[in-house]
């Protein structure tokens, strides 16, 4: 079911991706953009294609071979953790926290990959 209105919606998700992917969102933004991913197959391609695009070409001058759709899964299951934990704390999250939330990820998968 699609019409104009899930269409600019779907524009403003997309827009929102590049800032995603390099842990520049804001908690609220972050909220909208995961829960829209969740029943949006279109959001989710465009996300999975510039994902693919970013890491996929990083991981490949460093000559790893690693399941990057796993990784992306991973990547939005923590924000949406991150997400419930920040909003269970209040609303006086600010993007310092987000950036460190995406830190601790980078970490974490970094940690995994050695
Ligand atoms: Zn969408």
């Amino acid at each position: 079911m699609r019409n104009d209105n899930t269409e600019n919606i779907c524009k403003d998700i997309q827009a929102l991706i590049p800032g995603y992917l390099s842990g520049r969102l804001s908690l609220k933004e972050a909220r909208v953009f995961t829960a829209h991913l969740k029943r949006c197959r279109d959001c989710r391609e465009e996300i999975e294609i510039s994902y693919l695009v970013d890491e996929g070409i990083a991981r490949l001058e460093s000559g790893e071979t690693i399941d990057l759709h796993a990784d992306l899964e991973d990547m939005l299951a923590d924000t949406e953790e991150a997400i419930q934990r920040l909003t269970q704390f209040g609303t006086a999250v600010n993007l310092i926290e987000m950036t460190a939330v995406f830190v601790l990820i980078a970490c974490v998968l970094i940690m995994w990959i050695f």
